[in-house]
């Protein structure tokens, strides 16, 4: 079976058949730092070897350089919230705002999209300010809600000025950093995000996209939904995230009322916050047609339902199918896990596999051309075709769920990983 035959193709014509497609709620200014460690000093902390020794978001000046040693040191990712606008400012003071950058799982999503014949896409931006509104492609099917109705983000921003910002400080393999008079060299190059987003935590959906997406909801097919990570478990006037996405559930379900045709994808993404996390799984999961999710990200799901965490880490399909098939409860039709070399996708009844599987395939090349380029290029897709898959393409049925485990194209030496599961997510569930 050859899974990869006439994708490219067919993927183009089903774009372009496609109807609007809805993206929120999290589009922010990424700002890049490339760190030179040596300008810290001696720094007298202790290293944090494990996660659990890491607050959970940045609430003092040691918080922010525990997270900074922790990535530097053990060569691995991380994000954390800022919580306090002291350092905040001590970061702008001392870092400045690097180089600016489109970000936010939803603004990368419409990065992601706007390359193929999609009529439109329409995203959510909060605050629409001059400075995010520059960053984003100049591409006739890109629109946000303006005052006059849908625009490009540079004809309809409002008000100038960088309110939220997710700093990206970046550090390369071999560099090296005095912590307590020794010296540590950076294992793998990698990266530390410290988000700054008082503005938008509430993920509070506002007008004028609020009313217009519940007037248009007959012309949107599909509604993507991500950016929990940046919520908080209590709010500093008081509110609950259980309050939020009570708020944020009324909106899916007010506009289910108006058209029970569409999609709602939830993209899991990093939400580090035990409270938001559960209040994401328990209130959230069960209402969604579709879930998208990493495997650090379904290990904390199994962690909280009791499982653990290791087997999904060590990317066990058995038992990352048991997990899928306990979350898979309510509306949750379907869930696609991504990981390195393969995904794997749960289906209940009603889909079309033949559109699914080629909707994997559509993902997975994109993904692989824009690792190995950088940057979406249609053009290029047809020579992933001949990197050959590490996994044996397999599918299942298991307590009545349809399984598909399969094998991606993964480049070598990526030139970006940065945003990879937003275009894989994305592609998978509009093309499917
Ligand atoms: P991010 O949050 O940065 O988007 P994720 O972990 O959600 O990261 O997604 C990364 C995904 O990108 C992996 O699961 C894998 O499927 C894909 N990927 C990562 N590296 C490569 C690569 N070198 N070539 C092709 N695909 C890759």
């Amino acid at each position: 079976m050859k899974i990869y035959d006439g994708v490219i193709d067919w993927g183009i014509k089903r774009a372009r058949d496609s109807k609007m497609i809805a993206l929120g709620f999290h589009s922010v200014i990424d700002g890049l730092v490339k760190v030179d460690p040596q300008k810290f000093g001696n720094l007298d902390l202790a290293i944090p070897r494990e996660l659990s020794a890491l607050p959970d978001s940045i609430k003092c000046i040691d918080d922010f350089w525990k997270g900074l040693i922790f990535s530097f040191v053990n060569g691995s990712a991380l994000q954390l919230m800022i919580d306090s606008k002291e350092v905040y400012e001590w970061i702008m003071k001392t870092f400045g705002t690097g180089t600016l950058r489109l970000g936010g799982t939803s603004a990368n999503m419409a990065k992601g999209l706007v390359p193929f014949p999609f009529e439109k896409i329409l995203v959510y931006v909060y605050p629409l300010e001059k400075e995010i509104a520059n960053l984003f492609p100049n591409s006739k099917n890109l629109f946000v809600v303006g005052k006059h109705g849908l625009d490009h983000p540079i004809n309809a921003y409002d008000g100038e000025g960088i309110e939220a910002i997710h700093w990206i400080f970046e550090f390369s393999q071999g560099q090296s950093m005095t912590i307590k008079g020794k010296i540590y060299t950076c294992p793998r190059s990698n990266r530390f995000i410290a988000s700054w987003n008082p503005v938008n935590s509430k993920l509070e959906v506002r007008d004028p996209f609020k009313s217009y997406v519940i007037e248009h909801a007959q012309d949107i097919s599909h509604f993507l939904v991500s950016g929990f990570h940046i919520m908080q478990e209590i709010y500093p006037d008081g509110e609950t995230v259980d309050d939020r996405i009570d708020k944020l559930l009324e909106f899916v379900m007010a506009l289910r009322e108006k058209n029970s045709r569409m999609k709602f994808h939830l993209e899991f993404a990093s939400i580090r916050r035990d409270g938001v996390r559960k209040a994401v799984e328990e209130k959230l999961f069960s209402r969604f047609d579709s879930l998208g999710l990493n495997e650090v990200e379904l290990s904390w799901v199994a962690r909280d339902i009791g499982y653990d965490e290791k087997d999904i880490l060590n990317l066990d399909v058995e038992r990352i199918s048991q997990i899928i098939s306990k979350i898979m409860r309510g509306n949750l039709s379907r869930v696609h896990f991504h990981a390195l070399g393969f995904y794997l996708l749960a289906l209940k009844e009603g889909y079309n596999l033949e559109s699914q599987k080629k909707a994997l395939a559509f993902a997975s090349l994109a993904a692989a051309q824009r690792a190995m380029d950088g940057e979406i290029n249609l053009e290029r897709f047809k020579y992933m075709l001949d990197i050959p898959e590490k996994y044996d393409y397999k599918e299942w049925e298991e307590d009545g769920i349809h399984f598909i485990l399969f094998p991606t194209k993964v480049v070598p030496s990526p030139k970006i990983t940065v945003g990879l599961g937003d275009t894989i997510s994305s592609l998978g569930f509009v093309l499917g």
